[in-house]
């Protein structure tokens, strides 16, 4: 157990993989995070939630609105996949576009607080760009390391932020083990999830308001796609909390879902082993982790809730796409939608019934991957500009039945 003002490392004693665990008085919290005090709350972003952060006021107000995103009922969705109930909750509304928004200006307020100017990560794409726009809105100065197959709606996103971005001629593993050295080497923030134990308390909060728009009674289960294991880890803890301060009684069942070209957990617990580096290959690249930086705790988190891992095909993810798009009106990335691809797959398979109410964390937004979303749907063709090859085609879409 360290004091709270200790300068941030993992755990001496487990190495590398040891990240610490951000506790709090839970009883001092119970008290003042109610149920009525959440609907007073004049917060509708993450800062509704400031007795179980870990920061202070000071510099809350002026950070970007993350959080507070919609959660839908599918009913469409809930339908067609014959379900209890299907919600989607849809965090490619964040400011930008992800998930990752959560944790991100956590690290920029906490540089704040500790009068840091630079601050640095490594990432596959969202948590860059995420830590380029909360920095921005800072006055604070980014330097971000991404692999080279980082998609060019995301890299351009750091470019607009105005980052320093370190392009690393490999993979995800590369531009992590690079970043690692060069921030140890200047001293700059760190906002490696892998390392920075308050970037948890940031994802964790995505479970606090699944909680309070489910009106405190959570579903049976709840999807998340996993790369490094740091946002099912805080999703876990989200619900944990939130049953520790007597807010909820129970917690959902955690599914972690990977893509089939990138899956050390689901293989990992499938062979009951320990983790195995493997290929980073998948279209998925938000989730394209070869070396999961946070195995522990994304692996506690599926085994203390009862939940369980599935993978699924690039194809099934691209099927995810296009369903969620054309049935609910939701553009998600590969990796945001690889949840819903698994949660259709456990259907498949018996492990969700169809009398079970399902979450899907839907992570990131669907424009940061234009490329690859196109081979989700059918070419558009292009017609003369008269009335005839108009309604030649309209009796050819009628006949497929799309109109
Ligand atoms: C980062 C990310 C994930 C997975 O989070 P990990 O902490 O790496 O497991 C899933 N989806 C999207 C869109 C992401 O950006």
């Amino acid at each position: 157990m360290y004091e709270k003002d200790t300068p941030f490392l993992v755990c001496p004693t487990c190495g590398e993989f040891g990240i610490l665990d951000v506790i709090y008085d839970y009883d001092g919290v119970s008290r003042v995070l109610t149920k009525e005090s959440l609907l007073q709350s004049d917060y509708h972003s993450i800062w509704r939630y400031l007795p179980l952060l870990p920061v202070e006021d000071r510099f809350i107000d002026q950070t970007l609105k993350v959080g507070s995103t919609p959660l839908y009922l599918a009913n469409q969705l809930t339908n067609k996949l014959k379900l209890k109930a299907l919600y989607i909750k849809d965090e490619g509304l964040n400011p930008t576009a992800s998930l990752k928004d959560r944790p991100s200006v956590i690290a920029a307020v906490k540089a704040k607080e500790l009068g840091k100017q630079v601050i640095a990560c490594s990432s596959t794409g969202n948590a860059a760009t995420s830590l380029a726009g909360n920095a921005a809105r800072l006055g604070l100065t980014s330097v971000i390391f991404v692999p080279k197959r980082v998609p060019i709606a995301k890299l351009t996103q750091l470019q607009i932020f105005g980052a320093n971005v370190i392009k690393v001629d490999g993979d995800y593993k590369d531009a992590f083990r690079l970043s690692k050295l060069a921030i140890e080497h200047y001293g700059w923030y760190n906002r490696n999830a892998a390392i920075n134990p308050f970037m948890v308390e940031g994802k964790k909060t995505v479970s606090f308001e699944i909680v309070e728009q489910l009106s405190f009674q959570p579903t049976n289960w709840v999807a998340v796609s996993v790369g490094d294991g740091c946002t099912i880890a805080g999703v876990y803890k989200g619900f944990l909390e939130f049953q520790k301060i007597g807010l909820i009684s129970h917690i959902p069942r955690i599914l972690g879902v990977q893509s089939s070209g990138c899956s050390p957990f689901v293989d990992a617990f499938i062979q009951n082993r320990g983790l195995r580096e493997t290929d980073e290959n998948t279209i998925a690249d938000s989730i394209a982790v070869g070396i999961p930086r946070n195995p522990v705790k994304a692996m506690n988190a599926v085994k203390e809730s009862n939940g369980s891992w599935i993978a699924v095909s690039d194809q099934e993810i691209l099927e995810a796409m296009a369903l969620l798009g054309s049935k609910e009106g939701i553009f998600g990335e590969p990796a945001g939608v690889t949840s819903l691809a698994g949660v259709k797959k456990a259907l498949s398979t018996g492990l969700i019934k169809d009398s079970d109410t399902v979450t899907v964390i839907m992570t990131g937004n669907g424009l940061k991957d234009i490329v690859n979303a196109s081979k989700a749907v059918k070419d558009v063709i292009c017609l003369k500009p008269d009335l005839d090859s108009f309604i030649d085609y309209m009796n050819q879409l009628q006949k497929e039945g799309t109109v």
